[in-house]
């Protein structure tokens, strides 16, 4: 699928004329003149066109461009129907939509990399690929794959069940060898699957190995942990990020800064959840009794300076996906600065999912959101991007509205629930 207008140009160039860059890992803002863009890449601030003879030239007008937004927890094959899971008896043509659906609603909200923690299969990841060779429009994917669960464990009706720590390796392997670039484990139970969402899953052995195996592959890990054994067992494996901690007291924060591990909150996936609204109803009450503990657990994680990368656990009920500024003011409204809210979904998620994304400096990737004023001022300004730049090309949004407009009917009325999909 390839887009009209300006996209369909190709050109290779693009000069951004007259704005303020939020630059660097400091997120300083910067006044240019013009900003180029070529072959996908940054090139500088202010260092003109150079003997590029028909570059695309964009005035600003004074606007803000900052690293394109980053959502570090999706589900991008789920359509946030209110019993989410129903979903993926919608079968495989439906499910591939919701990524290519839920893909375009994301760049409409300047979020151009997502981090996918587990699909009902490998479609997430093949959609990722298409994406990156620039056959669909999309934001980056770093797809996990299944996610990987014990017997009798949070998510087990879907996931990759594994038991000890061979079974955990071979779990791993066949994610990493279906093109899974982090590894996604479940290490308590959850809130929106049956049982005690604080149960420790797996042994401390059977984390170690799985971590093991994804760092001598070069993938990152991700551990769905609520509670504080789940957490310092996987802290002590040696994972990455902290998926939620809902319920984390105060040893577990601990923990977290000096392991110098990355939290992912998902704290705002709990907000739409309330009664009447076609969600199970023992979702709805596990949820209930766990948000006011969810929000202090963030809140205290923020004050003991833990690092916080933004996910919003998107597809899950009622959660569709670009809600990100959402969890961002939650942030904010839990004691983080604007600033460093920003700061979540840019710099420190892109550290949180390895590489390079999420700084807007020189040769980095071209992934850019225009927006009318400075964000680390006014964050709701990130809710109407301008412009989105997407590894140097300009995504058409307008075309990109249209089309996910279009798709909204197969991809969120396939459970007969109706009511989830898309913001917008
Ligand atoms: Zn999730």
């Amino acid at each position: 699928m390839s887009e009209p207008a300006v996209q369909g140009r190709r050109r290779d160039a693009l000069l951004l004329r007259g704005g303020t860059a939020l630059w660097g890992d400091a997120l300083e803002p910067r006044p240019f003149e013009t900003l180029l863009i070529e072959g996908g890449r940054v090139v500088g601030m202010d260092v003109g066109a150079g003997d590029r003879d028909d570059p695309v030239v964009m005035d600003l007008d004074g606007a803000y461009v900052l690293p394109g937004l980053i959502d570090c927890h999706v589900h991008f094959d789920l359509a946030a129907h209110p019993a989410a899971y129903e979903h993926y008896g919608a079968g495989c043509l439906v499910r591939s939509l919701t990524a290519v659906h839920n893909g375009l609603v994301a760049l409409t909200y300047g979020i151009t990399a997502v981090r996918d923690l587990g699909s009902l299969d490998h479609g997430v990841i093949d959609y990722a690929a298409k994406v990156a060779g620039g056959q669909i429009v999309g934001p980056r994917v770093i797809a996990a794959g299944r996610p990987i669960t014990t017997t009798g464990g949070h998510f087990a009706q879907y996931g990759r069940i594994a038991d000890g720590p061979d079974a955990v390796r071979l779990a791993v392997r066949e994610q990493i060898a279906g093109g899974a670039r982090v590894i996604k484990l479940m290490a308590t139970g959850g809130i929106s699957t049956p049982g005690d969402p604080g149960a420790s899953q797996f042994t401390l052995e059977e984390l170690s190995v799985a971590v093991d195996e994804a760092h001598r592959r070069g993938a990152k890990v991700a551990a769905h942990a609520h509670t504080r054994d789940g957490v310092l067992t996987a802290l002590k494996a040696g994972v990455d990020t902290i998926e939620h901690a809902a319920f984390a007291d105060e040893e577990t924060l601990e923990a977290l800064v000096s392991a110098r591990a990355t939290l992912v909150p998902t704290v705002s996936a709990l907000t739409p959840i309330e009664p009447g609204r076609g969600i199970p109803a023992a979702t709805v009450e596990k949820s209930l009794r766990a948000r006011p503990l969810y929000r202090d657990s963030t809140r205290r994680a923020i004050a003991a300076g833990v690092t916080i990368a933004a996910g919003t656990d998107a597809g899950t009920a009622l959660n569709p996906i670009g809600g990100l500024v959402d969890e961002l003011e939650l942030y904010v409204a839990l004691g983080m600065t604007p600033s460093d809210a920003v700061r979540s979904a840019t710099v420190t998620a892109g550290r949180a999912i390895g590489g390079e994304l999420g700084v807007l400096a020189p040769d980095r990737p071209a992934d850019l959101v225009v927006v009318d004023e400075n964000p680390t001022e006014n964050l709701t300004v990130l809710r109407r991007p301008r412009h989105v730049i997407s590894a140097g090309r300009l995504i058409d949004l307008d075309w990109s509205r249209r089309t996910v407009a279009e798709m909204r009917e197969v991809v969120t009325g396939s459970a007969g629930t109706g009511t989830g999909g898309s913001r917008t």
